[in-house]
């Protein structure tokens, strides 16, 4: 059994955290005082990122992206965790589903997406779907040549920062018929209601859309009548990974800010990490983190290898699900052991706090993961989990 990174391993995760340290924390504080990142900014970060060689880091060589195996991805992600005011989506990564559009599609969309000329955003949730979306209410109906979308988004995130949406609606008020559109912008008969303010600040908004009646030229499906979740479903895997990556990420930079500080901070005449109060609380974190680094780093690998689909699905859930709590429950003993410079702003562990909380929420609850372990363990047994292949 073979757990050391290889040399190209070691070097994409030091060039993370060096676009990371470099480009991206310097942006913290002017993105949370401004609630995102500013608009005159974002030219820079984008040309940044193509420098640095980071353009297309979820996309194989064929389109344009960079190749990388999810273990060279996963080094990379976790790196850019680190930053604040949700900056890591600085770094692009084009949803996976453009890759099964049509070639003139994947001309349009998908190669200049990975080469940042172009973004999307993705918009499912709806005021009364979010977990079940089967309750989306969205409508495509086909008149002519062209389709006419009806309904309103919530949530879509990178709105601001995107030239294109991928909007999921059901074809003809079908439950059962849920299906990708690419939307260009600005659309015609669409309104942008809001960008509202959430918890945490975020390099891009999230907005809520009206589509009245939008047209969409006939040849702007993305796959089949009847695909959308399925085309959806293969992001999740990877939106899964990315979020651990980052959620271990955040939590190994508060732990740092929080280990280094119990050393220099001294009450009662002695640093206070002599206090095992604190003490204790170091150690869970360095245990969490530790848990958390083995399994990513296990799933990410498992990926590569080709793993069947399922079991990959499984784990991604499990994963997802434990490393987005447990940079909840690390970053909190951060916090704690800064006492009330944790709770200032200008404290990067106060900016985690508020940015990893979303984590248990998108991309599938907390509970959503727990349904679907608990269908996996009931399925295929325990060993799913607990066996070592
Ligand atoms: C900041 C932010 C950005 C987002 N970006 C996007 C985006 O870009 N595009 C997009 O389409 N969506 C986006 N979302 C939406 C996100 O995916 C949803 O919020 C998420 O899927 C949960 O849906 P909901 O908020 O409607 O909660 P609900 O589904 O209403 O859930 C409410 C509560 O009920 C629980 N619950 C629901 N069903 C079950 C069940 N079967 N068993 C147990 N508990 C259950 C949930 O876990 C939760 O605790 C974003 C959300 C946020 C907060």
């Amino acid at each position: 059994m073979d757990l050391a990174l290889s040399p190209r391993e070691k070097d994409l995760s030091a060039l993370g955290r060096r676009f990371c340290d470099e480009v991206l924390v310097p942006l913290e504080l002017i993105a949370d005082e401004h609630g995102e990142l500013p608009m005159e900014r974002r030219a820079a970060v984008r040309q940044a990122v193509r420098d640095w060689g980071l353009a297309g880091i979820n996309h194989s060589k064929e389109h344009g992206g960079l190749g990388l195996t999810m273990l060279e991805q996963t080094v990379i992600e976790e790196q850019l965790g680190r930053v604040t005011n949700g900056l890591w989506s600085c770094v692009w990564r084009p949803p996976v589903s453009l890759k099964y559009g049509t070639k003139a599609q994947v001309d349009a969309y998908l190669r200049p997406s990975i080469q940042g000329e172009r973004r999307g955003c993705f918009a499912i949730t709806e005021a009364e779907a979010g977990s079940d979306p089967r309750r989306v209410k969205t409508k495509a109906v086909k008149r002519g040549g062209e389709w006419l979308l009806s309904g309103e988004k919530w949530f879509v995130t990178s709105y601001n920062a995107s030239d294109f949406i991928i909007v999921h609606a059901h074809v003809d008020d079908d439950p059962d018929k849920p299906t990708l559109f690419l939307v260009d912008k600005p659309p015609r008969n669409m309104t942008h209601l809001r960008s509202p303010k959430f918890m945490h600040n975020f390099a891009f908004d999230h907005a809520e859309l009206r589509f009245e009646e939008t047209p969409v030229p006939g040849d702007r499906m993305l796959g089949e009548i009847g695909q959308g979740l399925d085309l959806t479903k293969s992001w999740f895997v990877e939106a899964r990974l990315q979020i651990a990556s980052h959620t271990l990420g955040a939590a190994i930079r508060a732990a740092e800010v929080a280990n280094d500080y119990a050393t220099q901070r001294h009450q009662f005449g002695r640093a206070i990490r002599e206090f095992q109060g604190v003490e204790f609380m170091l150690a869970d974190m360095a245990v969490e983190i530790f848990a958390a680094k083995t399994m990513l780093y296990r799933v990410a690998w498992e990926i590569d290898q080709g793993i069947d689909e399922k079991r990959v699905h499984a784990h991604a859930s499990a994963l997802k699900l434990y490393c987005s709590e447990m940079a909840g429950r690390v970053i909190d003993k951060a916090l704690q052991v800064l006492g009330g410079r944790g709770y200032m702003r200008e404290n990067p562990v106060e900016r985690l706090y508020r940015d990893i909380r979303v984590d248990r929420i998108w991309e599938g609850t907390s509970e959503i993961q727990r349904v679907v372990i608990g269908g996996q363990i009931r399925k295929r047994g325990l060993g799913v989990y607990s066996d070592w292949h």
